[in-house]
């Protein structure tokens, strides 16, 4: 076998995983082989080029091996966090890959445009670059916004930024580096046009900011997911420059799984994308939190383990709040002791609960609690009717009948798991405030709901004390 013929299989096998690997990891059970797979996938490729680079007699393959041990000194402190930042990381993962395929935009330019190679710069290959440098440091600047909006870090403000004029004025910086880059796919050799590429990254570094700026905090996920979608954009454009085929595809998949992500977040949230990009949401709502202060009842973990006892079904509707706390084993430890009791105890789950599509999933999923007891929205808001006790741990937006009724509400259309229908509800949070779109919940003073304040692993670890201590309990 020729030396590129055995490239082009390494490429081959290495597609087929990263295949796999999407599919694997759309189901709990086959997810942990997708990581492995997708992890395979992305060695074979780094494999591959080093076997090129080595078939040819390249000496650079040192610069491969470098990258190599600097890309896993980075990638394993960023492995270690915690999985509440797994957002941020994510967005971080965007960054780096945006600006890998800026930099190497940016270098084959320069490099082409000082051998005066006009063959390599055909129309085709400039608008190749173009893409891959717009799409690339976009990417990189709007990923490090995201992530640092969502590490909530001091210097750069959770609420949308906007200004009137903002987008007219953003689209306007984006038609300038559209121009600049039409200039240079018709002139691409020209004297200017190391100063016009120039400027359509530092455009598009500019843009990557300008275009995070207005979006809030609470919409962060969905954003990144979008930007996942521009770095695989970026990288099958980067493709198309290095004649390689391996970048193609995989960057095809990779864009298209964020686009589909964004798109099934949107719909659990009933936005449309323009809404996300756009609507500034989480903005207005700071007015609507300071307003009047209604009753809240207050009730012990000792009288809700009671009703909880004698419940036949109970709810459990984990947020974000549980994530916070990582009360899942707790949470594992009072499930164990409820279905001891004979109680049936099933979990709702949103499909944006918590701060990332499948949170709550792999969460309880740590926890060992069995999947058959975990339900999607859709197939549990039946049930609630019949439900004794509805217990929300952590969760605020995701149970908010507002968003059933209130048509002035941020999150009004948005479906909701209906734990306003169960019998009766205990709510675990550890103060009045809001959830993440900053608004009430009409859900805490109704007459059947009562509140358990604290953090939610303590609240939960009492509840369990509770039912372990008092086996007389009926
Ligand atoms: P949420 O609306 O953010 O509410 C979480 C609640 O948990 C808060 O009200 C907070 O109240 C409480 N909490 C925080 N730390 C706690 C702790 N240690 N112990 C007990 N309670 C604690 O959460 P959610 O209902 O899960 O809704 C998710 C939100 O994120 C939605 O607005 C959704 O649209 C948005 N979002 C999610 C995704 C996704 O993919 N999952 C994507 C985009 C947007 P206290 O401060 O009083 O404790």
């Amino acid at each position: 076998m020729s030396a590129e013929n055995l490239v082009q299989l390494l490429y081959l096998v290495s597609t087929a995983l990263f295949i796999l690997s999407l599919k694997w990891m759309s189901d709990p059970e086959t997810a942990r082989k997708g990581v492995f797979s997708g992890v395979g996938a992305m060695t074979l490729a780094v494999l591959g080029t080093l076997a090129g680079v080595l078939a040819t007699g390249g000496t650079h393959y040192w610069w491969i091996l470098g990258a190599f041990a600097l890309g896993a000194a980075i990638g394993y402190p960023l492995a270690q966090v915690p999985l509440t930042a797994v957002p941020q990381r994510t967005a971080l993962s965007h960054a780096f890959g945006g600006l890998a395929a800026g930099l190497v935009g940016t270098a084959k330019f320069f490099l082409y445009h000082g051998q005066g190679n006009a063959a390599a710069l055909s129309p085709f290959i400039v608008i190749a670059l173009v893409a891959e440098v717009l799409l690339g440091y976009l990417t990189f600047t709007g990923s490090l916004m995201a992530a640092g909006k969502l590490q909530e870090l001091k210097w750069i403000p959770q609420r949308p930024v906007t200004y009137p004029g903002q987008n007219v004025g953003n689209i306007g910086l984006l038609l300038v580096a559209l121009g600049l880059g039409v200039a240079l796919v018709l002139n691409p050799l020209a004297p200017w046009a190391p100063a016009a590429f120039l400027a359509v990254m530092l455009l598009a570094l500019a843009f990557g900011v300008l275009l995070i700026i207005p979006i809030g905090g609470a919409d962060m996920p969905t954003v990144i997911s979008i930007l996942n979608a521009y770095a695989g954009l970026a990288a099958v454009a980067m493709g198309f420059v290095l004649n390689n085929k391996l970048l193609i595809t995989a960057g095809a998949l990779d864009g298209s799984s964020g686009l589909i992500l964004s798109i099934i977040m949107c719909k659990a949230m009933n936005r449309s994308f323009a809404n996300v990009l756009f609507g500034a949401f989480g903005q207005a709502q700071a007015t609507v939190a300071g307003g009047e202060q209604k009753a809240y009842k207050a009730d012990t973990t000792e009288s809700a383990a009671q009703i909880m006892a004698q419940a036949s079904l109970v709810v459990i509707v984990p947020g974000y709040g549980m994530a916070v706390a990582q009360a899942q084993h707790k949470v594992r430890e009072l499930y164990d002791l409820l279905k001891k009791r004979g109680v049936t105890v099933k979990f709702a789950i949103h499909p944006v609960a918590g701060r990332m599509p499948g949170h709550m999933n792999v969460l309880l999923a740590e926890a060992e609690i069995p999947y058959d007891d975990l339900l999607e929205m859709d197939a549990i808001n039946g049930d609630l009717p019949q439900a004794d006790v509805v217990l929300v741990i952590g969760a605020n937006d995701v149970v908010n009948p507002a968003a059933r009724f209130d048509k002035t509400s941020p999150i009004y259309g948005m479906p909701i798991i209906d734990a306003d229908k169960a019998r009766t509800v205990y709510a675990i949070k550890r103060s009045k405030a809001p959830g993440f779109a900053g608004i009430d919940n009409e859900l805490y003073f109704l007459d059947k709901t009562f509140m358990l304040f604290g953090d939610a692993k303590a609240v939960v670890g009492d509840l369990a004390k509770q039912l372990a201590g008092e086996s007389g309990m009926h």
